[in-house]
């Protein structure tokens, strides 16, 4: 059975106080569940949030990561910088990274690499534009940002991996993507880790939607049988709202 997985990308939101009190009501309010959990604070709030958690059925998860390990690179945090504060996974390629600080597919295989080098998990996010899928171009952008990435790595190294399907017209704009657009592209994401790695690794890799997922649409997107999450942005910034996602498998 592969892992389900809901994790909160909390962006450039939440101070330290605000950081605190979403956790505490997140605490709180979760049931016992099987799904594994995870939260995206700022850096800053990033190693309290990790303290707060301690014990916790919640992991406090990065949002970004340079791929050198130390030097001039003004404004960075590295891997081992992460370690440090007992950061175990990293969100890596989410689509504001790529559209707003050109993050590339060679600059994401770098920190990919030096993520796993580091003994950090990664959610790689990816995924097409509004003029691809309307171009019927949407496989081929996956398959080159997944082959670019991630389909050159060890088969050992998938153990370390959670890919975050995430089209980027979904992303923040209240549109989804249908239950079978989502299945769609999750088979056939499935279909291409099997050939650059192996079945085994196709069937254990957790595959995470994002875009607009809500209490009112995740039951449905995650009934879908390669499914297996989502990567959630505004919703997760309402401990109610959160939830109800992350208890939509049960
Ligand atoms: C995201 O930023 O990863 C995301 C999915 O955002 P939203 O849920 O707000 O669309």
């Amino acid at each position: 059975m592969r892992t389900k997985i809901v994790a909160g990308n909390w962006k450039m939101n939440m101070d330290k106080e605000g950081t605190r009190a979403l956790l505490t009501d997140l605490v709180a309010k979760l049931p016992q569940t099987s799904t594994l959990v995870m939260v995206a604070p700022t850096f800053v709030n990033l190693e309290s949030a990790v303290n707060q958690l301690s014990g916790l059925p919640i992991e406090a998860v990065a949002q970004n990561m340079h791929f050198e390990d130390s030097g001039a690179y003004t404004g960075e945090i590295s891997a081992g910088m992460l370690r440090s504060v007992g950061v175990q996974t990293v969100i890596l390629g989410h689509s504001e990274r790529r559209a707003y600080f050109h993050e590339t597919d060679e600059l994401l295989e770098k920190k990919v690499r030096k993520a796993l080098e580091n003994d950090i998990r990664v959610i790689f996010c990816f995924g097409e534009e509004l003029a691809d899928r309307k171009a019927g171009k949407q496989f081929e952008v996956v398959q080159r940002q997944l082959s670019k990435a991630l389909f050159n790595l060890p088969e050992n190294a998938w153990e370390d991996i959670i890919l975050a399907y995430e089209p980027v017209w979904a992303i923040g704009t209240g549109e989804t993507a249908s239950p079978e657009q989502a299945q769609e592209m999750h088979a056939f994401i499935r279909k291409g880790v099997a050939e650059a790695s192996s079945e085994k690794t196709a069937d254990s890799v957790s595959i995470l939607y994002g875009g607009s997922v809500k209490p009112g649409n995740a039951r449905e997107i995650f009934s879908k049988p390669d499914v297996d999450g989502g990567l959630i942005g505004g919703a997760s910034l309402k401990a109610e709202d959160f939830i109800a996602i992350v208890t939509a498998f049960d």
